[in-house]
């Protein structure tokens, strides 16, 4: 074994060959894999080996399309068979909220490149002849589904490594991890010790031990997962192999294995494994079946495939593999330690090891994962996300592995988590809550009396006339929300506004001034959006996304200089409310004592000031497009705040207003917002956010790039479409028609209920952005016809803001 390396990756799963595989193919060659057993020895050995594109997160969905690809390569350098049966695959659908989905589905698929098709149950039955029609109403068959064989993927990644120049060491455990201080580790194995520069944990199964050793509780939890082969079934002889299926009111998924067939479900009351600490000396093996624990998947499975339920079963296994909370992989540099990566909870190794595998690799060898990898980032959580969190959200997770996450559903487990000093006043004010990193926030309020309680939908849901009078009220008169989901940041220090000008690519504001600016990475692509508060020469406050704020900080901790400059994130620390709307200034203007006119403090002005009793920080900028403000305080005030302002703004009609008529409002005044209209596969002129870049500075991340966008143009553009749409809006993801092509897609949609119009924003190939007709959009499967808006729907010159 070397003594010293580039990187160590701990972990000889299919997770850990493909890191290792990728950094090769990256051109690091000094790479060692450090395996405890044999490769394999977690739980790839005894995967049902199942690959599908499909997954609710467009960038990850082609992130699976890359892996499955990825295989005839890695057969060719390494001669190692991976055993690939391309069957192709059917989705089946029960319901008609299922065919819904999978029209959905196909729709998407339609900008991703994938060749998804959605086919009768007439078509379904004879492409696969074992199933009972009468239980289904459609499918959707996707050509390059299939399965491959564990061993085989596993060992043709970790020889093509090889043959790459990576070593492969079996037999060897890592017991412990110790950083020296220029950030390289010391590796203690069984067998000797290895000085590292780069570690990437991809334990799997052991990813939360091997996370211990560098003081890390990672959250990943494993599952018992069962699935059977069936006995040969004579008719199969001779025949084409099966399709692989999936059955989503079985919630189970089936396929061909050699003569029988193979049948796994993810059963609503899974059981988790180890929850605490995985044994070290569990090897290849399987634990205890329970038939009983999936027997109410397998009854709707025979009834739905009535073949299986005379075939024998020759085989059942149980096995556990890891889930995130939210079923993605965590992948990536761990925020505040150094050189320290980790590529694990990956749920799904043959359909994501690839993709995984090649945004580590791209990550740390250039800086920079390549893609869009936001749902797979480690940095999404935080200290909340607790082993019992976990738990709970893993546990909810397996079990609505097949059913379907409507758009305006959200989900119970793990909650309240996160809470607010005003969580009961809300609550009293019959607030339907939602959940965002663990916290819960207000999505609107429901009428006095009635349940607070939203239907789950495709269509506009019982919350519609609600945020209809939620968006009058600010429209009208003054509407309060809070707003204390959002990432904050104090920069401090003489050299404060020399740093925030060297990773902000709009200028920094003066003292008393607001500027909200893109941040943008080395290939100019935008990594977030601020608003940039400047309360002191050497004093600003920073709002950004709340769910990115460790990514923020991990972002900020590499590129701080050694002095001058201090960082704080403290989301949680200062609490807002914002009041919005024509009422708004006189309201304010009741409980402090200064001066609010336009002209003492103007639209994006910012400041300290008292409000009532108490000490907060005041912007005169508001995401409805309003006249309105944020107030900041810390938390200890929010309460007294919150109770200040209801009283005062009774005068003014003042009323609640949730995250649904915030949207709502935002759509109709076309500001993009992080994680939709803002990701790192747009650039700023594309996202429309030129008047945000300031090109004369002459240095910030991301300038060189930016300017080239700017001289080409981009590929894109980020347009309003008014859609002509029935009682579903668009809501994301929805492919762009035009003239009989699809030239992009929704990045988010509702209706605005101000102007009474049902709009999208979405970007389009350039060639088309100019037109103003012939769009359409694909709304649960119908093309609806658009058009593009020229300005905001709601005040276009922005006015209001401005009043
Ligand atoms: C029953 C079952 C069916 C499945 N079906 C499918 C399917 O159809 N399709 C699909 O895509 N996925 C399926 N999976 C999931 C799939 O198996 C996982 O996604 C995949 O195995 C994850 O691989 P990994 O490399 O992350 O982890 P693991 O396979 O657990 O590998 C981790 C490796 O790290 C080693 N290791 C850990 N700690 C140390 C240490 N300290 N020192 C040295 N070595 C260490 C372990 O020995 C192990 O070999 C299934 C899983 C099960 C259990």
């Amino acid at each position: 074994m070397r003594t010293h390396v580039q990187v160590a990756v701990i972990g000889g799963g299919v997770v850990g060959v493909s890191v290792l595989y990728h950094l090769t193919k990256a051109g690091w060659k000094d790479v060692l894999l450090i395996e405890r057993a044999e490769l394999t020895s977690g739980s790839t050995w005894h995967a049902a080996g199942g690959m599908h594109t499909v997954n609710g997160d467009p960038n990850v969905a082609k992130l699976q399309q890359y892996t499955i690809k990825l295989y005839d390569e890695i057969e060719k350098i390494s001669g190692q068979s991976c055993g690939l049966h391309i069957t192709g695959g059917l989705m089946l659908a029960g319901t008609p909220e299922r065919l819904d989905w999978l029209k959905m589905t196909v729709a998407r698929g339609r900008y991703l490149g994938m060749e998804l098709e959605l086919i009768s149950v007439a078509e379904t039955k004879k492409l696969y002849p074992l199933m009972d029609e009468a239980h289904f109403v459609g499918a959707i068959l996707d050509p390059i589904e299939g399965h491959a064989d564990p061993y085989g993927v596993t060992h043709a990644y970790a020889k093509s490594a090889q043959i790459g120049g990576a070593e492969i060491v079996r037999q060897t455990r890592v017991v412990d991890l110790k950083p020296r201080a220029d950030g390289t580790w010391d590796v203690m194995t069984t067998q000797g010790n290895v000085h590292a520069e780069h570690l990437v944990n991809a334990g799997g199964l052991w990813a939360r031990e091997v996370g211990r050793m560098v003081g890390l509780e990672l959250p990943v939890l494993a599952m018992e997962h069962q699935y059977l082969i069936t006995e040969d079934l004579p008719e199969l002889k001779g025949q084409k192999e099966q399709l692989h299926i999936i059955d989503f009111e079985g919630e189970i998924y089936m396929r061909q294995e050699r003569g029988g067939m193979l049948m796994g479900t993810y059963e609503r009351a899974g059981v988790p494994w180890s929850p605490r600490t995985t044994p070290w000396d569990f090897g290849q093996d399987l634990l205890p079946n329970d038939l009983e624990r999936i027997a109410p998947s397998l009854e709707v499975g025979f009834q739905h495939f009535p073949r299986i339920a005379t075939a024998g079963i020759k085989k059942i296994v149980n096995g556990p593999f890891t889930f995130a909370p939210d079923g993605n992989p965590l992948v990536g540099p761990v925020p505040s330690l150094k050189n320290f990566w980790v590529a694990c909870g990956v749920m799904a190794g043959f359909s994501q090891g690839g993709g995984v595998g090649l945004t580590l690799a791209n990550w740390m060898t250039q800086g920079d994962p390549g893609a869009d990898v936001w749902a797979m980032d480690i940095a999404r959580y935080g200290g909340w996300a607790t082993r019992a969190y976990t738990n709970a959200k893993v546990r909810e997770n397996y079990s609505r592995r097949f059913r379907i996450r409507f758009p305006n559903e959200e989900l119970e487990a793990g909650r309240p988590l996160k809470t607010t000093p005003i969580y009961e006043q809300l609550k009293a004010e019959n607030a339907v809550f939602g959940e965002y990193c663990g916290l819960e926030h207000a999505l609107w309020f429901a009428p006095k009396g009635k349940p607070a309680r939203e239907d789950v939908t495709f269509h506009r849901s019982n919350a519609h006339a609600s945020v209809a009078e939620e968006c009058r009220a600010v429209r009208d008169a003054v509407g309060l929300i809070e707003i204390a989901n959002y990432g904050k940041f104090e920069v401090t220090g003489a050299g404060a506004a020399d740093w925030l000008s060297s990773i902000m690519a709009n200028r920094v504001p003066a003292v008393g001034r607001i500027a909200l600016t893109p941040m943008l990475n080395e290939r100019g692509k935008l990594i977030g959006d601020f608003t940039m508060c400047r309360l002191a020469d050497d004093r600003f406050f920073l709002i950004g996304t709340y769910a990115a704020e460790r990514y923020y900080q991990r972002w900020f901790e590499r590129r701080m200089p050694p002095t001058g400059v201090s960082m704080r994130p403290c989301a949680m620390e200062y609490l807002g409310l914002s009041i919005a709307g024509p009422q708004s200034r006189a309201l304010l203007q009741s409980v402090v004592d200064v001066d609010l006119a336009t002209a003492s403090f103007p639209f994006m002005a910012f400041r300290s000031m008292d409000v009532g009793l108490f000490p907060a920080l005041v912007g005169r900028v508001s995401f409805t497009g309003d006249l309105g403000y944020e107030i900041w305080v810390t938390a200890e005030y929010q309460r007294a705040l919150y109770e200040l302002l209801v009283e005062a703004g009774r005068k003014h009609g003042l009323r609640h207003f949730g995250g649904r008529a915030l949207n709502a409002m935002r759509l109709e005044k076309s500001f993009g917002t992080w994680a939709r209209e803002y990701r790192p596969i747009y650039g700023p002129y594309e996202a429309g956010l030129e008047r945000f870049v300031d090109l004369r500075k002459p240095a910030f991340i991301g300038r060189e790039a930016a300017a080239a966008e700017q001289a080409r143009g981009g590929e894109r553009r980020l347009v309003t479409l008014e859609i002509d749409a029935r009682d579903a809006d668009a809501i994301g993801d929805e492919p762009i028609w035009h003239a009989g092509r699809v030239v992009g897609w929704v990045t988010s949609g509702g209706y605005a209920h101000s102007v009474k119009k049902s709009i999208a924003l979405c970007y389009v190939n350039k060639d088309v952005a100019a037109s103003t007709s012939g769009f359409e959009v694909e709304l649960i499967g119908e093309r609806r016809a658009a058009v593009r808006l020229n300005a905001a729907a709601f005040d276009p010159q922005g006015l209001r803001m401005r009043a």
